[in-house]
C-alpha cells in the first residue's frame, strides 16, 4: 500500500465526508445524548458494509473492519457530543438546535473517521490485522465517554493494541498535524470544600466560629502544595475558582464554600495531591475547631501518548503530509478524556490542524464562532487510515 493511494481515496471521499459532517454540524446533541449521531453514524457504517454494533454505554458505536489474517488489533476513536452553546456562525450548515453546538469539532472527528473507514474498508484487502472503530458518546462530561466505553469491554474481544485519536485544533493551519510524545493533557479534579463555622454579629467574633479566616488559610495553604510539595520539574495546578461567604459588613456566615481544580500529568503526582488538599484542609479546620466537607470528584487521567509508537506517527506522517507540515505539540494542562484509553493501553492523540487565517478561520475551540477549513477533512481521513494501516502492518 502507498500513501498515494490513500490520499487519492481522501479526495475521492473528500465531498462525501464534507456532507456528513455538515449534517452532523446542523444536528448537534449533548453529551450522553447523541441519539440521532449514532443511528447517523450507524447508517453510514451499514453503508459501508459494516456491521455497527450500537447502544454500548448508551449511544456509543463500534465496527470492526478486518484485513487479511493477522492478529493485531488497532483501534479508532471519535467523539460525537456537542456543547451548550449558541452558535454565532452564518453559514448553511450552522446548527439547527436551539443553543447546542458542534464547538469542540466533534462533528469533524466523527466524520474523517467515517472517512477513514471507507478508506480502510475499500482498501482491506491490501492490509493484514484488524481495525476497530470507536464513536463514543460524551468526551465534554463527567464520568467521560471514553470511560464508560471501556468499561463496556471496546478494547477487549479481540484486545486492542492501540489506538488514535484525533482533536482540531484551531491555532495549526489546515494541512498540518502535531504531535505530542509522552505526557500530552492533564487530569483533571474538582474540589467542593466547605468550612462549617458559627455565624453572627461581626461585632462579637469570639462569641462565635468564624470560617472566614479558617477559609483564607485553607485557600493558601492548597496554593503551597504544588509549590512545596511536588517537584517543582512536575507540572501541577491547584486553582480555587470559587469562595462564596454569605455573610456582610457587620455579619460572620455559618460557613464558606470554595470551589476549584487541580490538574497534574502523572498519576501518582495526582493522588499524593488530592491527599495534600484533604489533609490540609480537615487539619486546617481542626486546628480552629471546625467542621468541614470536603468533596474531591475525580475527573479524567493525564493523557500519556505512547512514545514509541507516536515516534512511528510522526515518520508515517511526514512521509504522508510532508516534513514541513508536522509539528510537536507542546503538553497542556487541559484535560480530554481520550486519556482513559491511554492509561489502558498504548495510545497516541494528536491535533489536526484546522485554522485558516487568510480565510479568517481562527476561532477557539469552546467559542459560537468556532469553525474549521474543511480541507483539513481530507487529512483528518486519510493520515487516521494510513496510521491504522502502517501500525497494524508493523506489528503484524
Ligand atoms: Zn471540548
Ligand atoms: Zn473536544
Amino acid at each position: 500500500m502507498s500513501p498515494e493511494r490513500i490520499k487519492e481515496l481522501s479526495r475521492q471521499y473528500f465531498e462525501h465526508v464534507r456532507t456528513l459532517r455538515r449534517h452532523l454540524h446542523s444536528h448537534p446533541e449533548l453529551s450522553f445524548q447523541e441519539h440521532e449521531t449514532a443511528a447517523f453514524v450507524a447508517e453510514e457504517l451499514r453503508n459501508m458494509g459494516l456491521q455497527p454494533h450500537t447502544g454500548i454505554a448508551g449511544t456509543g458505536v463500534t465496527a470492526i473492519i478486518e484485513g487479511q489474517a493477522g492478529s493485531a488489533v488497532i483501534a479508532l476513536r471519535a467523539d460525537m457530543d456537542a456543547l451548550p452553546i449558541q452558535e454565532e456562525n452564518e453559514v448553511e450548515y450552522r446548527s439547527q438546535h436551539d443553543g447546542v453546538m458542534h464547538a469542540c469539532g466533534h462533528d469533524v472527528h466523527t466524520s474523517s473517521l467515517l472517512g477513514a473507514a471507507r478508506i480502510l474498508q475499500e482498501t482491506k484487502n491490501n492490509w493484514r490485522g484488524s481495525i476497530r472503530l470507536i464513536f463514543q458518546p460524551g468526551e465534554e462530561k463527567l464520568p467521560g465517554g471514553a470511560s464508560t466505553m471501556i468499561a463496556e469491554g471496546v478494547l477487549k474481544n479481540p484486545s486492542v493494541d492501540g489506538i488514535f485519536g484525533q482533536h482540531a485544533f484551531t491555532p495549526y493551519k489546515v494541512g498540518t498535524v502535531a504531535f505530542c510524545p509522552g505526557r500530552m493533557m492533564a487530569s483533571t479534579d474538582e474540589l467542593y470544600l466547605t468550612v462549617r463555622g458559627k455565624g453572627g454579629h461581626a461585632a462579637y467574633p469570639h462569641l462565635l466560629k468564624d470560617p472566614v479566616p479558617v477559609a483564607a488559610r485553607i485557600i493558601d495553604a492548597l496554593h503551597q502544595i504544588t509549590g512545596r510539595l511536588i517537584s517543582p520539574l512536575e507540572p501541577a495546578v491547584v486553582s480555587i475558582g470559587k469562595v462564596e461567604a454569605r455573610g456582610a459588613t457587620n455579619v460572620i456566615p455559618d460557613e464558606v464554600h470554595m470551589e476549584g481544580t487541580v490538574r497534574a500529568m502523572n498519576e501518582d503526582i495526582r493522588n499524593t495531591i488530592l491527599e495534600a488538599v484533604e489533609r490540609i484542609t480537615r487539619q486546617t479546620a481542626a486546628a480552629s475547631g471546625m467542621e468541614v466537607v470536603v468533596d474531591i470528584r475525580r475527573g479524567y487521567p493525564s493523557l500519556v501518548n505512547d512514545v514509541e509508537m507516536t515516534g512511528r506517527a510522526i515518520a508515517r506522517a511526514e512521509n504522508y503530509l510532508g516534513k514541513e507540515q508536522v509539528f510537536l505539540a507542546e503538553p497542556r494542562m487541559g484535560a480530554e478524556d481520550f486519556a482513559f484509553y491511554s492509561q489502558e493501553i498504548p495510545a497516541c492523540f494528536y491535533r489536526l490542524g484546522t485554522g485558516n487565517p487568510e480565510k479568517g478561520i481562527t476561532s477557539f475551540i469552546h467559542t459560537p464562532t468556532f469553525d474549521i477549513d474543511e480541507d483539513a477533512l481530507m487529512t483528518g481521513m486519510g493520515l487516521m487510515a494510513w496510521n491504522a494501516i502502517e501500525e497494524l502492518q508493523f506489528r503484524s
